[in-house]
């Protein structure tokens, strides 16, 4: 019955093309399809009466029953409103009404029972609830109780008469007819294994359940079938690729066991060991490998990148390392090439500013395989850079390459795509992780190196600079360096470079004996990068600068990082910010400077960073607060449009919808038998209109 869902929303009792068109262009609703996929984001509980004695200020909207005791208009005569005394018998419940009081003065009546629902407050010493919605209690009112739907409009939606009330109106008409034609879109199998539902029941009681039990069955089934689908498509392009991808077989160590021997530094981290454990495992299994490396900054990724690439170029291969900016991709190639060195193994760095002679030097010295590790920008994507045999690619900050980009690098080698390792510092809960990158295999580096002091994080008022200044001061005394950052966001740029051009001012006056340096995104870039050599060799002790410094410069001798205006970064930011000191054998300070009035999430953000130093702790409270569309890298998958499931809070459903998905293809990987006919045909159809994937077709 694909005709019907596909039915303009127009044709529907009640829409029209009027209204038609403000739902097309206000929340995307254009078929019936759409409108019953339309969610309601809560229910009223309109099942439960309250006392009136119970209530209190915090709560949200509540239904009581009372008579009206009597009523009062009050006020001036152009702000007349009208206040009647509800009584249930346990208290007193003021109504209020401010507009529309003349009309309502003529409508309620003493005496009698009304039904009267609305949201609580405080005004005064008493509550009240002002323009509730209020009825007769009459019988049929009493038994028709339910769990009214509450769907999101917007101030357009509802100027034109399409609140919350028309949209569960228009649900009503059309759910009767809808459900009558939906088909199943899981196996029976999986619906009886993990106890859910019946579509038709599910999409019924999404909208109007009769208890929250209902609700909550009905939530979960869809839920779960939202995911189900998401994790299908990155299992099956996983499964796909290992099947297609032949990988080349890396079995020698001799490097490897020459560098432990002789060179490693220090002892690694289990974390470290097991993540290269996983990665060898998958270089010598016959398949490509395309694994996500993530970890915290400081975790050590560097090491284990440079054991990665010993062992691609053990076996007659070579390695290159994608980084998303110069100044990243200048910090790599100066840490592995500290590695290199003592190996013994050439090794070049590849960016927009390489010079044209020495470009040439290094594109040939690729072709012919002298040159065994290649490190650089995008410029490594161009088509004259040429491998001899390129074995392993290492793509740093994936989110800030597509995954288009991603597999440029692959075509470097026709014959057999090179193994891909994607690093990551940014952590990812795994929940999203397991949604953004389900096509890649994970390892975790879930800890730092041994004896690594943490960093003590503190929030500060503005008013308390005085003593940060001190702290400064003491600190710098003590040999230490400083960043101090501003806020750069592009919308207000102009206002933020003054904000920082006056915070470095106010600091030189400060710190008249002082070097400063001082960085932000309009330089250019021969002095940018001036600047920031001289912080480097400690020959300036305070960095002022705007968040570019939030990637790149690793100079272990600055210990306290100071955040300005604090309140208006994101958690991973401050998170990201933060990670650039700690790095050496001091004591890390960050310190987190605001104004005194900070919203609920900013207070948040800033409680968090003071409480933890854990980037996957941090990624998850942020993931609440900001849920998936905003994090970084999210906006290109694609995957992440969902009409239900909430990535934030549904990890647990996610989880379970992956094992399901699994199961189901390791089972029937090509979805043949009858049972998996709705998946296979799901799948075509999500395909066709590519938008999210359990939609109704
Ligand atoms: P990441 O790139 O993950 O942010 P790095 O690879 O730059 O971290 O490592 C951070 C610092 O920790 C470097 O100075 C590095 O030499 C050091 N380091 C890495 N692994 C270990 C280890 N196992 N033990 C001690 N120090 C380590
Ligand atoms: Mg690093």
């Amino acid at each position: 019955m694909q005709g019907f869902f596909d039915t303009k929303i127009e044709f529907l009792k009640g829409v029209g093309p009027q209204k038609g068109a403000l739902l097309n262009k206000e929340l995307n609703i254009f078929t019936y399809g759409d409108l019953i996929q339309y969610y309601p984001f809560r229910h009223e509980d309109r099942t439960q009466f309250h006392e009136i004695k119970d209530l209190h200020g915090n709560m949200p909207f509540i239904q009581v029953r009372g008579k009206i005791r009597h009523y009062e208009m009050k006020g001036a005569p152009r702000k007349r409103r009208l206040i009647a005394y509800l009584n249930d018998g346990t208290g007193e419940l003021e109504l209020v009404w401010f507009k529309g009081a003349e009309w309502m003065l003529k409508k309620i009546q003493p005496g009698v029972e009304y039904i009267v629902f609305g949201k609580p407050t405080v005004f005064g010493s008493k509550l009240n609830v002002a323009h509730p919605e209020i009825e007769l209690a009459t019988q049929q009112s009493l038994d028709s109780g339910h769990l009214q739907p509450v769907y999101s409009t917007t101030d357009l939606l509802k100027r034109k008469y399409l609140d919350t009330k028309a949209i569960a109106k228009l649900q009503k008409v059309l759910l009767p007819e809808a459900v009558k034609r939906l088909r199943e879109t899981l196996p029976k199998d999986i619906l009886e294994t993990y106890g859910l539902i019946n579509k038709k029941e599910a999409i019924e009681n999404i909208h109007y359940p009769d208890n929250i039990n209902e609700l909550q069955k009905a939530q979960y089934r869809l839920k779960f079938e939202e995911l189900f689908y998401v994790q299908m498509r990155l299992l099956k392009l996983k499964l796909a690729r290992i099947d297609k991808f032949k990988g080349l077989i890396f079995n020698t160590a001799d490097l490897l066991n020459k560098f432990y021997n002789e060179f490693l530094p220090f002892d690694l981290t289990d974390a470290q060991k097991r993540v290269i454990k996983e990665i060898y495992r998958d270089m010598r299994s016959g398949h490509q490998m395309n694994r996500l490396l993530q970890g915290d900054v400081g975790s050590g990724k560097t090491i284990v990148a440079f054991i990665c690439l010993l062992i691609a170029i053990g076996s007659e291969t070579q390695g290159a390392l994608m980084a998303p900016t110069e100044i990243l991709a200048i910090q790599h190639y100066t840490g592995l090439k500290e590695f290199a060195d003592k190996m013994g193994l050439r090794i070049a760095l590849l960016t927009g500013s390489t010079k044209k002679s020495e470009r040439k030097i290094i594109h040939e010295y690729l072709r012919s395989g002298e040159l065994h590790i290649i490190v650089g920008t995008h410029a490594l994507l161009e088509e004259v850079v040429q491998f001899k045999k390129l074995g392993l690619a290492i793509v740093d900050e994936q989110h800030r390459f597509g995954v288009a980009q991603r597999s440029r690098l692959w075509q470097k080698n026709k014959d057999v795509y090179p193994h891909v390792l994607v690093m990551t510092a940014t952590p990812i809960p795994r929940t999203l992780a397991m949604t953004l990158y389900g096509d890649l295999d994970i390892s975790v580096i879930d800890e730092l190196p041994a004896g690594r002091k943490p960093i003590k994080t503190v929030h500060r008022y503005d008013s308390n600079r005085l003593k940060v200044n001190s702290f400064i001061k003491e600190q710098i005394e003590l040999g230490r360096q400083v960043y101090i950052v501003y806020p750069l966001i592009e919308e207000s740029e102009k206002l933020d470079l003054k904000d920082l051009m006056d915070g470095y001012e106010s600091i030189a006056r400060a710190f008249p004996d002082i070097p400063l340096s001082i960085v932000h995104g309009k330089m250019k870039p021969e002095a940018k990068e001036f600047e920031m050599n001289r912080f480097i060799k400690a020959e300036t002790k305070i960095m002022v600068a705007t968040t570019v410094i939030e990637v790149g410069v690793n100079v272990p001798n600055a210990s306290v990082m100071i955040i300005e205006n604090a309140e208006r970064f994101g958690l991973a930011q401050l998170h990201q910010l933060r990670g650039r000191v700690g790095r050496g054998a001091d004591q890390s300070y960050c310190i987190l400077i605001s104004g005194f009035k900070l919203s609920k999430e900013a207070r948040i953000r800033i409680e968090t960073m003071v409480k933890t130093n854990n980037g996957f702790e941090i990624a998850d409270t942020d993931l609440q607060l900001r849920g998936p569309g905003d994090l970084m890298g999210t906006q290109q998958s694609g995957v992440l449009d969902l009409l239900i499931a909430d990535l934030g809070k549904d990890g647990k459903i996610l989880q379970t919808a992956r094992q399901a998905a699994q199961a189901l293809l390791k089972e029937d990987p090509n979805l043949e038998k009858p049972d998996n006919i709705v998946v296979k045909n799901q799948i075509a159809a999500m395909k066709k209109t590519a938008i999210n994937w359990s939609r109704i077709s």
